[in-house]
């Protein structure tokens, strides 16, 4: 399993706020937003990317979905944009799994 910024961040280390966060998995700006609202929703499990997940991890996947479903709400935005890059040819550049939350509101 890939050990990476992101584990840096659930484990508290940089005292990074939470937009949100529950048992699976955490959500946080993104530190080069590229839209007004640029979260990354990110499992606590260090999942290096979708292609490495198995069927172990189905509930996880459709929970992040959820998860960013959820923020949408807490947030009242009325449209964003949801984006995983996947693989170091598919744009992958941190190697813990995570979905780009992307909103010009
Ligand atoms: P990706 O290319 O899908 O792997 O996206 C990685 C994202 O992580 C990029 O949008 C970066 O701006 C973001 N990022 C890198 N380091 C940090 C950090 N320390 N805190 C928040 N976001 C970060």
């Amino acid at each position: 399993m890939s050990d990476t910024i992101f584990s840096r961040i659930i484990d508290g280390e940089f005292g990074t706020e939470f937009i949100y966060e529950d048992d699976i998995c955490v959500a946080f700006r993104d530190i080069n937003p590229k839209e007004k609202t640029h979260l990354l929703i990110v499992p606590k499990k260090p999942i290096p990317s979708i292609m490495e997940a198995d069927e172990s991890d189905e509930f996880l996947l459709g929970h992040l979905l959820f998860v960013c479903k959820k923020i949408g709400e807490m947030l009242k935005l009325p449209g964003y944009q949801l984006k995983i890059n996947v693989g170091e040819h598919g744009g992958q550049e941190i190697f813990h799994l995570h979905i780009h939350l992307l909103s010009k509101f």
